[in-house]
């Protein structure tokens, strides 16, 4: 039995080992439970205990809102890892990279007070929907939702455009179609680099990312997405106090609670490189495979298709890494399959369609980081949806 366990909604009984016929897969979110096994077996090198007196104040044992220890520990493990370069950068806490997405919007936006017009921020589809939706809910005197770089790419054709007042908000890898990416604007455009795949579970590292201004999650990281806890490096002092600021006038700095918590799984994690117990090994195994399986499935398809990966040399492994994807980008081949997600939900899966992030509705997103019994029910899913599809050749 798995005590604790929470059965998945297709599993039933003491230890969630009885399944229930033909239930529905769901692979919407990106709910990072393929780290539970991993956090299993290092269950008490990773606790915390907490009495009632403990961290009860606003501020850390230093009267600031960042823990000083934890803040050593993350550029230890980035240099560690080699996949972003820290000595000339200031680190700021949020409440999970989803609060980044304004501190850092505003860090780089003009001065409410400037006469300057607001921002545009924008993004190259497929992009992470939160970047609209969390940038149109503040729109305003300091910046607007500026919608695709696409738009802004047909008006830069002609010489008077300028890059000038825009923030471009990239993901690499990108989250849906897993591929590595760097900005597109340049000239004097600001770019936010969401890196919250760029960790060797997710993609080989080819170098240490190095750019202005980049975001992290422990989310995808360690797995840990209900401690609320990102982190962006920052080179310009000026922006990162901006940042910072946000951060502390919305919530008083990120928990004091969860940054101790977020100390011992540092600990733990950076414990542990190298050995046979790397959460980076565990990681790209649990993803790779993943990833294998469904393409064994999907390769027999003309229905629907995965997008293409290539396996890379990655720093960290030192070697030639096979692919492990977050998500599954997902194609509907037929033209009577316009609306893909409405294909697949047919077929009792649950997917993000591809309209969310501004791709059109022939692509939908497959979350391939739940739970060991979310992918083992997704697969019989699509497994089934492959089997019934006929041709007369
Ligand atoms: N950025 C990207 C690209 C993501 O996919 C996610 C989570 N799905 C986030 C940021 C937000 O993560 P969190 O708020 O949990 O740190």
């Amino acid at each position: 039995g798995r005590p604790g366990c929470q059965c998945n909604a297709c599993f039933a009984g003491p230890d969630c080992s009885l399944q229930k016929l033909d239930c529905t897969a769901d692979a919407d979110s990106g709910n990072p439970l393929f780290l539970d096994p991993y956090w299993r077996r290092h269950a008490a090198a990773s606790a915390v205990v907490v009495s009632g007196w403990h961290r009860m104040s606003y501020t850390t044992s230093d009267a600031t809102f960042q823990s000083v220890e934890l803040e050593r520990q993350i550029r230890l493990l980035h240099t560690a890892v080699g996949n972003a370069v820290v000595d000339d950068k200031h680190v700021v806490f949020a409440a999970g990279s989803v609060q980044l997405i304004n501190a850092l919007v505003h860090a780089l936006s003009p001065d409410a007070n400037d006469a300057s017009p607001p921002a545009r921020v924008v993004a190259t589809a497929p992009y992470y929907p939160t970047y609209r939706t969390q940038t149109a809910m503040f729109d305003g005197r300091e910046y607007v939702w500026g919608g695709t770089t696409a738009r802004w790419a047909n008006a830069s054709r002609n010489s008077t455009a300028t890059t000038d007042g825009y923030i471009e908000f990239v993901t690499s890898p990108n989250n849906p179609d897993a591929k590595l990416y760097g900005p597109v604007l340049g000239g004097s455009a600001a770019a936010i680099v969401d890196h919250a795949y760029y960790w060797p579970h997710f993609t080989h590292i080819p170098a240490p990312a190095d750019e202005d201004v980049m975001m992290f999650t422990i989310s995808k990281l360690s797995g840990h997405a209900g401690s609320r806890f990102g982190w962006a490096l920052i080179r310009d002092e000026n922006v990162a106090k901006r940042a910072k600021d946000y951060v502390q006038n919305s919530i008083m700095g990120a928990s004091r609670d969860t940054q101790l918590r977020m100390l011992g799984i540092m600990k733990a994690m950076l414990a542990n490189l190298h050995t046979e117990e790397d959460i980076f090994v565990f990681g790209h195994d649990a993803m790779r495979t993943r990833w294998l399986k469904l393409n064994a499935v999907v390769s027999r398809s003309r229905r629907i298709s995965l997008q293409k990966i290539q396996p890379q040399y990655c720093t960290y492994f030192q070697r030639i890494r096979e692919p492990s994807p977050a998500y599954a980008w997902v194609k509907c081949e037929r033209e009577e399959d316009g609306n893909c997600y409405d294909a697949l939900l047919k077929a009792n899966i649950i997917t993000r369609s591809g309209v969310y992030f501004e791709a059109g509705s022939r692509y939908t997103r497959v979350s391939l980081l739940k739970s060991d019994d979310d992918f083992d029910v997704l697969m019989e899913r699509v497994t089934d949806l492959v089997n019934a599809e006929k041709y007369d050749d």
